[in-house]
Parts: C-alpha cells; sequence; structure tokens
C-alpha cells in the first residue's frame, strides 16, 4: 500500500522518536505490522546487516525479505551504518531505486531504536513515486509550449541557465537568437487562428530543420521563436544558423488554397565575460530583433545602442510628463521681409526645462516625441498655445498686428492626428482667422503617403492657412510632389545658406531654389541668415523673406512682442 503524502505526515510522525514517547515496536508486540507504510526492523551487529520485522507494506515493495539480497541493505547500508555511529536519534533523506524509467522515489525515515541504539534502527519509506512523477510532468508542461512542444520562454530561460552557469559550457561560448515572424497578425486576421495555429508549428518545424542537433529551438511568445546556439569555433556560426534560417523560411507556405511568404527578423546577443546572465541575455536579443524590424537585416546586440534606447525611455517618460504638467514652453523667432525690414511673422519654437532644471534641444526632443507618439499632443499644445499667444499680441495692438505665427508640424502628426479639425479648432479658440497661420511641414510628411498628404494639405489650405515646405533642400525635393501640392512657401534649409557667401556651390543651389520657387509662384524664407550681408544677397537674389540670428534668436513671448512693436512701429497700449 503507498501512502500519500498527507497520510504520511500524521502517521509516521507520531511513529518516529520524538519526546520522551516509546518507540511503538517497543511497546508491543508486532506493532510493524500496524504501520500502512513500508517499514523494516535493520540491525548491524559485527558490519552484518539483518532485517529482523518486516511488515506486509515492505513486503510488497519488492525491495526483498532477506538483508543478502534487498537493494536496500546494499544501497543504503552505509547509511545506516553511519547514521547507527552518530549521535543522532533520527535522520531523513530522499531515495531513489531503479533506473530513470521504472524507477521509485521514496522519503527514507531512519528512527533509532529504544531499547537497542547502537545496533538496531527502524527504516520506514514513504512511497512518493506519484507525487514526484506529477511534480515533474506539472514542471515539464509549464517549460514546454503546448501547441508546438517546444520549451516555451521558461523552459528556454531554464536551458540557456544550465548551460551558461555550467560547467561544460562551450568553447565559445553561446548565443541566443531570437526570430520574430513578420507581420503574423495578419495571417490570424485573415485565415483565423486555426491557420496561424498551423503556420506556427510549420514554422517550428522548418527551423528546427534548419538547426544543428545541439541546438535549442524554443517559442518564448506567439510568433517568437528562440534559439540556443552553442558556438564551438566563433561568432561566425550564428552568422551561418541566421542564413539557414532565412533560407528554411524563404520557400513558400501553403495554408488551405493559400500560398504566401513569410519573412522573419533576426536578433542575435551573444555570451561573454560580463554576459552571463540568461534573462539579460534573452532581452539583449529581443532588443536586437526590434532593431532588425527596422533595419531589415540581422543585428547583432550592442550594449551602446541599448544604453541609447534606455536613455530615449528616460527622455520619452520625462517629456510625456512635462506635457502632461504644461511643462513645456514656446519662443518666437521672427522671419523677416528683406524688401521691408519689417517683421512678417514669427515661427513658434517648442522649449523644454526638464524636472533637474537642463534646457533640452528639441534636435534631442522632437525625434523622441516623433517615435513615441507624443508628438501628437505635444504638437496640438504648439499650435493652441501659439495662436492664443498671437490672439494676446493682437489685444495689444489695440486690434490685429499685423503679422502671422508659423508652427511646426511633423510629419507623424500629418498621418496620424486628425490635423485639419485640430486646427481649426485651435484657430477657433483663440479667434483668429485661417490666414495668420502658417504651417510648417517638411517632405517627409509627404513621401509616406502622398494621396493621404494631398487630401490633408488641401483641408489645410481651405481654412485658409498657408503652408511652408520646411528645410528644404534637404529632403527629397521632389518636384512632382511640390507642383501638385498646395505649398505656398519655400524654407531653404539654414545648411545652404549659413556660410552660403564662402561657397559657390552653396550660392547655386539657393539660385536653384529661388528660380524654382519664383517658376511655381511661391515665396521663400531663407533660414540661418547670421549676418544683414547675407541677408541683404539673398534679397538681391530675389529671396522674399529671411530669418536667423542677423534679426533676432528665438525670443520669450514678452521679448517678441516687444522686438514686434519696436521693428513694426506698433502703437501698443
Ligand atoms: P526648424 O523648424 O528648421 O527651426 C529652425 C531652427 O533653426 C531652430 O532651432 C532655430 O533656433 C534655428 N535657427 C534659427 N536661426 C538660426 C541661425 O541664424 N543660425 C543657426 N545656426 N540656427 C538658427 P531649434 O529651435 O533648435 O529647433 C530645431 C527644430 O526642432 C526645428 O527646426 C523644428 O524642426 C523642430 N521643432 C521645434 N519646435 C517644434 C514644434 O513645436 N513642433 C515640431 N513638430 N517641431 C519642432
Ligand atoms: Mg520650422
Ligand atoms: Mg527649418
Amino acid at each position: 500500500m503507498v501512502a500519500s503524502k498527507h497520510e504520511t505526515a500524521e502517521r509516521i510522525a507520531p511513529t518516529l522518536p520524538a519526546g520522551n514517547d516509546a518507540h511503538p515496536l517497543e511497546v508491543r508486540a508486532g506493532a510493524l505490522e500496524l504501520l500502512p507504510i513500508p517499514a523494516v526492523m535493520v540491525t548491524i551487529a559485527d558490519g552484518t546487516f539483518r532485517f529482523e520485522e518486516i511488515n506486509t507494506p515492505f513486503r510488497q515493495t519488492g525491495l526483498g525479505t532477506s538483508a543478502a539480497r534487498s537493494p536496500l541493505a546494499h544501497l543504503l547500508g552505509g547509511r545506516v551504518r553511519s547514521f547507527l555511529g552518530s549521535d543522532r536519534d533520527s535522520e531523513q533523506f530522499p531515495w531513489q531505486v531503479g533506473d530513470a524509467v521504472d524507477c521509485r522515489h521514496y522519503r527514507v525515515m531512519l528512527a533509532r531504536s529504544r531499547i537497542d541504539p547502537v545496533h538496531r534502527c527502524l527504516v520506514t519509506l514513504v512511497d512518493q513515486t506519484s507525487e514526484v512523477r506529477t511534480e515533474y510532468s506539472l514542471r515539464r508542461e509549464m517549460l514546454t509550449d503546448s501547441l508546438t512542444g517546444l520549451p516555451n520562454r521558461a523552459g528556454f530561460s531554464d536551458r540557456l541557465e544550465e548551460l551558461i552557469e555550467g560547467d561544460a559550457a562551450p568553447s565559445a561560448g553561446c548565443a541566443v537568437m531570437v526570430v520574430d515572424l513578420d507581420r503574423f497578425s495578419r495571417v490570424n486576421a485573415c485565415l483565423g487562428s486555426l491557420a496561424g495555429d498551423e503556420l506556427l508549428i510549420t514554422v517550428a518545424r522548418r527551423l528546427k530543420g534548419s538547426l544543428r542537433a545541439r541546438d535549442t529551438l524554443a517559442r518564448i511568445g506567439g510568433d517568437e521563436f528562440a534559439i540556443l546556439l552553442t558556438l564551438d569555433e566563433g561568432r561566425e556560426e550564428a552568422t551561418r544558423a541566421a542564413q539557414r534560417i532565412q533560407a528554411a523560411l524563404s520557400t513558400p507556405f501553403r495554408l488551405s488554397d493559400l500560398e504566401f511568404r513569410v519573412a522573419c527578423s533576426i536578433g542575435v546577443a551573444f555570451s561573454g565575460e560580463d554576459e552571463r546572465d540568461a534573462e539579460a541575455l534573452i532581452r539583449h536579443a529581443q532588443f536586437a530583433v526590434n532593431r532588425a524590424k527596422k533595419s531589415g537585416i540581422a543585428e547583432v546586440y550592442h550594449s551602446g545602442a541599448f544604453v541609447i534606447a534606455r536613455e530615449q525611455f528616460a527622455t520619452e517618460t520625462a517629456l510625456r510628463r512635462a506635457i502632461d504638467d504644461e511643462a513645456l514652453s514656446l519662443q518666437f523667432q521672427p522671419i523677416v521681409d528683406l524688401a521691408t525690414g519689417r517683421v512678417a511673422s514669427f515661427e513658434a519654437l517648442a522649449r523644454w526645462t526638464d524636472a533637474g532644471g537642463t534646457a533640452r534641444s528639441p534636435a534631442e526632443f522632437i525625434p523622441v516625441a516623433e517615435e513615441s507618439g507624443l508628438i501628437v499632443p505635444l504638437g496640438r499644445w504648439a499650435l493652441g498655445h501659439a495662436a492664443r499667444t498671437l490672439a494676446g499680441w493682437d489685444v495689444r495692438a489695440g486690434g490685429n498686428c499685423g503679422i502671422g505665427i508659423a508652427v511646426n508640424i511633423s510629419a507623424i502628426q500629418i498621418q496620424r492626428d486628425t490635423i485639419a479639425p485640430v486646427v481649426e479648432q485651435a484657430l477657433a479658440a483663440a479667434g483668429l482667422a485661417g490666414e495668420r497661420l502658417t504651417l510648417e511641414l517638411t517632405e517627409s510628411a509627404i513621401v509616406t503617403d502622398p494621396d493621404r498628404a494631398a487630401a490633408t494639405l488641401h483641408a489645410l489650405r481651405a481654412l485658409g492657412t498657408t503652408l511652408a515646405m520646411d528645410d528644404f533642400g534637404t529632403g527629397y525635393s521632389n518636384l512632382g510632389h511640390l507642383q501638385k501640392l498646395p505649398i505656398d512657401v519655400l524654407k531653404i534649409d539654414q545648411s545652404f545658406v549659413t556660410d552660403m557667401l564662402a561657397d559657390r556651390d552653396k550660392v547655386a543651389i539657393v539660385r536653384a531654389i529661388l528660380s524654382l520657387a519664383q517658376t511655381l509662384g511661391m515665396r521663400t524664407t531663407a533660414e540661418g541668415i547670421e549676418t544683414h550681408e547675407l541677408g541683404q544677397t539673398l534679397a538681391a537674389l530675389g529671396c522674399t523673406h529671411g530669418q536667423g540670428y542677423a534679426y533676432a534668436r528665438p525670443l520669450d513671448p514678452e521679448a517678441a512682442f516687444a522686438y514686434l512693436a519696436e521693428r513694426n512701429q506698433l502703437a501698443t497700449a
């Protein structure tokens, strides 16, 4: 009879020598028969092992009834001997008998006899085989992906840990490769999740087939597989494995009547002197796979890129808070009419002083805002704030102050935000006519989705706003786009302007842009004018407007208004 763990704890405990209770065997004869678990009284005299009393459950264990033939004496004799030679009254330990398939697991309890404590001891066995097997299969289930039968993330992590922490680490270390299927969610969405499952199983089979027997393949996420490569020769082994994987997936897949291809992105991280943490290695490979998704080539993890990404993440978190707390501000840089010298408008430029008091440059935080999507709330805020500032200047000028305001709009805003209604609302809230607002766009806003961009630009134009192409000359300078889209102003990028007088090529480029603008009936603003001499030259070449340190640096709202009042001779209240 096999005792459950629960029974064992309750029934055996009192039979073990505890305090002054007499041992049951010594109280009544035949007490061993009452124990529902295998027990045997053994004696060791003159180094010889002998079974004295044996209960029925013990007979049924197949561990023999004579000490001479019992594996118990054979395998545990030494332990029993050393127990009797010790000063302990009882002892417990796990014991495994038999080979891997057929093995039984016991908890062995040794208790010294009171009558003859030097030579006699009671050996009680609690059979825990079924518990151990259940635990083992549960554990295996927990570490296995039920769809593919491969190790899951926990299972993979266990194996990786064993390998990097074990003594048998391969000579050239190991590599963790993460393979992420591109656009797998489309298969689920279009063909159903059963088809998705079938595809994953096929992919798993192909991946397995492309690996060496000693490599471990796991499924660590929905469409994410991980491979543990042991490297004996060097890191090129990982490159070769990546090539084999790409080749294995390049043959089209067939599901129902459909034939299609599955592309994948691969990220690799290598174990090394400084990287012996399994979880970190998997995370690094996942980081590399995210970069691979953008670059389109297999990427190897570099700590430098990781540090940059972590910094960007910190910037993103702080910027999100700054937007929520309205801790951003705008500065205003005048755009001057080169013919008259009067201020025509101000460009609103975002400024951020972080919680530590450091002024963060837009060149740093605008790209982070674009990447994270924070540019949408930031852009809405900038529009609203710029419009309100201009409306405030109107009030101070006792009516329309005669200038406009220019706000930068990022490509992401055109793609993701419903920009025209947002602009309309900002104008209405400030009580401004659309003609007072210029929106500065870059060419990237147009090339990604020209049709959608065209519709948006026409909607913005319908509100009366002016559209300016910012940083012109640095992007694609696609004349086709320029001609078709309702662009009013070309802003010539400062990289052509600032040191133009010392560089004939730049003069030629600026001339070409000016003549193009004239042909297309567009106005021009030269950015980055740092000297008045340059301003005059540009005016002579036909440029209509200028912006740069020669006129003013970006100014706080108060200083900007004072500049405007003086330059345009406003009669202010
Ligand atoms: P941008 O729109 O081309 O703005 C002009 C940049 O040139 C500004 O830099 C300005 O301070 C700088 N600048 C003006 N005159 C001169 C000059 O004479 N010499 C030199 N060396 N630089 C001059 P800033 O303020 O650092 O802004 C950088 C960029 O950040 C802007 O370039 C714009 O693309 C972006 N940005 C700023 N605010 C916003 C915003 O609210 N929304 C969006 N989407 N982008 C913004
Ligand atoms: Mg601009
Ligand atoms: Mg610019």
